[in-house]
């Protein structure tokens, strides 16, 4: 439930604040302090959506609704479906991805998702709003909505964010910087407690926990040879062929695994012709022997050539399933969501409340001074940074950096067009 500007005036005199924050503030001031310039003090419109803010809003109105009961598990593919024929109608230049591969890949991807996703088995509410307090040169009230929340069967309160976008960046130390958002959100709510069914519940940290869906991906889990279950991250539209080395490895292990009977037999066999083996001894044996045998015959049922082999796991492949495969490796594999569960320490909420303090000194300083352009100023952009300025930023159109940045590299473009001394005077028929 979206919060009217007359209720969130309400919060701001009833925290006796002036403003409220919003993650995405200090999120673009993170991104780039010009692009918080742009934004929040020369207050440029936004460009609107970008394909990534179209499609990431679609799917998280699709599961949404899925979870309030406005549509049934089979329409969220075919309303996506939908959606992306309308969004092919739409024909927009904003909302264009940078490549056809991209767009391909992409869409594949969500449309995975919504044929296969694993819906949480709890009662889930969507859209609550959150409000979370950090004390730093003012006070700053943040105000935020959860994408979804529920309890789990140990009474903890699990936020669940749907990502659409890739999953480099939630491992390791950056994971703790992807998931800021969701950190206020759960101190947000140790600091105010949560309504639930009507009741207003506390909930220190230690019972939040909160999780990623990345939609794009999947999680395959198969038994592995030595018995441990292995469990690897997969861009859903290719999981399968993700997984064709340990298939291949899963038919080579049937001819090996007959090998190994196959000696056990022999085995048995040698003892039972030895002298000193008592007629009951060989009985024994000969029963073994039968057992193995009885192994062997089933194993073989699972005995393919390698053409028949690569044919399948062709098939497998191009399908995207397993269903062209034998039964025996189909059981072999679960495909769950991929969700990334972030572990709420205190060491990691201190660190995360000390960066989120220190970005709201720092723009509340800068906000402060008269020379903003000087305030907000930056560095040129770095090659690195260019996927975000180019794709992604809603404002590239009004920065003078990105200007400059394009300006340099036609340029660059124009000088390595142009041919060596050798390649003129050769052009010249003088070479
Ligand atoms: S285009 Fe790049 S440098 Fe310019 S405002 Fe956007 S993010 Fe910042």
């Amino acid at each position: 439930m979206r919060l009217s500007y007359d209720q969130l005036d309400i919060i701001k005199e009833k925290m006796g604040v002036d403003k409220l924050w919003s993650f995405s503030k200090i999120s673009t001031y993170d991104q780039c302090s010009w692009l918080y310039k742009l934004k929040y003090i020369d207050k440029i419109k936004s460009r609107g959506d970008n394909c990534y803010t179209y499609f990431g809003s679609l799917a998280h109105e699709l599961i949404q609704d899925f979870y309030e009961d406005k549509i049934k598990y089979e329409e969220m593919i075919s309303k996506f479906e939908d959606k992306v024929l309308e969004w092919q109608m739409l024909d927009d230049p904003k909302l264009k991805f940078s490549t056809d591969q991209e767009r391909d890949r992409y869409i594949e991807n969500l449309r995975h998702y919504f044929k296969n996703v694993q819906t949480v088995p709890h009662k889930i509410t969507n859209e609550q709003a959150v409000l979370a307090v950090f004390e730093g040169m003012e006070k700053y009230v943040f105000q935020g909505y959860l994408d979804s929340e529920y309890l789990d069967d140990q009474g903890n309160l699990v936020i669940l964010d749907y990502k659409t976008s890739t999953k480099s960046g939630f491992s390791g130390k950056q994971l703790f910087k992807k998931a800021r958002q969701l950190i206020i959100y759960a101190i947000g709510i140790s600091q105010h407690g949560r309504m639930i069914n009507g009741e207003m519940r506390q909930f220190p940290l230690d019972k939040i926990r909160i999780r990623y869906d990345m939609l794009k991906y999947c999680n395959v889990s198969f038994m592995q040879k030595n018995g441990k279950i292995k469990t690897t991250k997969a861009e859903r539209r290719q999981w399968v062929a993700h997984l064709v080395n340990q298939l291949r490895k899963d038919f080579e292990g049937v001819s090996k695994d007959i090998e190994k009977l196959e000696k056990e037999i022999a085995k048995l066999q040698r003892k039972m012709m030895m002298k000193k083996t008592t007629p009951e001894e060989a009985e024994g044996y000969s029963v073994g022997i039968g057992e193995i045998e009885e192994q062997i015959k089933s194993l073989k049922d699972d005995l393919y050539d390698p053409v028949q082999v690569s044919e399948m796991i062709e098939k497998a492949t191009l399908e995207n399933s397993l269903s062209a495969l034998p039964k025996f490796i189909q059981n072999k594999y679960t495909v769950e969501n991929c969700y990334i569960d972030v572990e709420l320490t205190d060491e990691i909420v201190e660190e995360a409340k000390e960066e989120i303090i220190s970005l709201l000194d720092d723009i509340t300083v800068k906000s402060k001074e008269d020379d903003k352009d000087q305030a907000f100023n930056r560095s040129r952009i770095e090659n690195s940074e260019s996927f975000y300025c180019a794709n992604t930023c809603d404002m590239k159109d009004h920065c003078t950096f990105y200007k400059e940045y394009k300006e340099h590299n036609t340029m660059f473009m124009v000088k390595s067009d142009q041919p060596s001394d050798d390649e003129l005077l050769a052009m010249l028929g003088l070479g």
